[in-house]
């Protein structure tokens, strides 16, 4: 039996490398799974942004998606990051569940178009003392949690960060934006303990320009 003890992105669409250079700026170095035997010894998957859609279709040709469900149920903590999220979900307004691990209702592109994209600033105590800066994009809304799911940050009408025991979930992207709070909090969530002391990336990357684009405070 081998230990649980690294920490995946699913590495077949969306937003992988983003996640990767923020986890390794907190020293710790990703596994990028594509195939189903890489998630034998992860104590945390990230599942990331990009279209959950096409995510399930490739999820489902690769032949992951059984094996994905058995290690998560064997203790592999996930986190759901936007399209990510949709994934895990229980209930999809208006569409069939995907992989149906966290007791949470989701509704797709509830904010409009992809031009309806936005930043926002705001405070998540559990996850870090300072203000965070967090993407939306064509971002679906958290409507509803079940028992044993508590809401970490409220906003408007909706959820957007929730947890399970098991599962977190984000309608948003930390992955591009500066704070690496989330990144440390999921890690710590999966029993790694972090040695870096930095709190964000050095300086902004260039997939960042969408993130200061679309702030509307800047
Ligand atoms: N709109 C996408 C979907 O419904 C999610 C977008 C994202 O991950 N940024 O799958």
């Amino acid at each position: 039996m081998t230990t649980r003890n690294k920490i995946g992105i699913l590495d077949l669409q969306g937003g992988v490398h983003e996640h990767a250079f923020h986890l390794q700026s907190l020293g710790i170095e990703p596994v990028r799974v594509k195939v189903a035997e890489q998630l034998d010894d992860l104590a945390g998957l990230i599942l990331p942004g990009g279209e959950s859609t096409c995510l399930i279709r490739l999820l489902n040709i690769f032949e992951i998606t059984p094996k994905l469900k058995a290690a998560h149920a064997d203790g592999m903590k996930i986190w759901g990051t936007c399209a990510g999220a949709i994934l895990i979900a229980n209930r999809i307004e208006g569409d069939q569940p995907q992989l149906g691990l966290m007791d949470i209702t989701v509704a797709r592109n509830a904010f409009g178009y992809q031009i309806d994209s936005f930043n926002t600033i705001v405070n998540i105590p559990k996850v870090s003392k300072k203000d965070m800066e967090l993407t939306f994009i064509r971002a679906p809304k958290i409507r509803a949690v079940g028992k044993g799911v508590d809401a970490l940050l409220h906003i408007d009408d909706y959820i957007a960060a929730a947890e399970s025991e098991k599962c977190l979930a984000t309608v948003f992207h930390p992955e591009l934006t500066p704070s690496l709070a989330f990144h440390k909090y999921f890690v710590e969530k999966c029993g790694i303990t972090i040695t870096s002391e930095l709190t964000e990336i050095p300086e902004r990357t260039s997939w960042m320009q969408f993130a200061r684009i679309a702030n509307p405070t800047k």
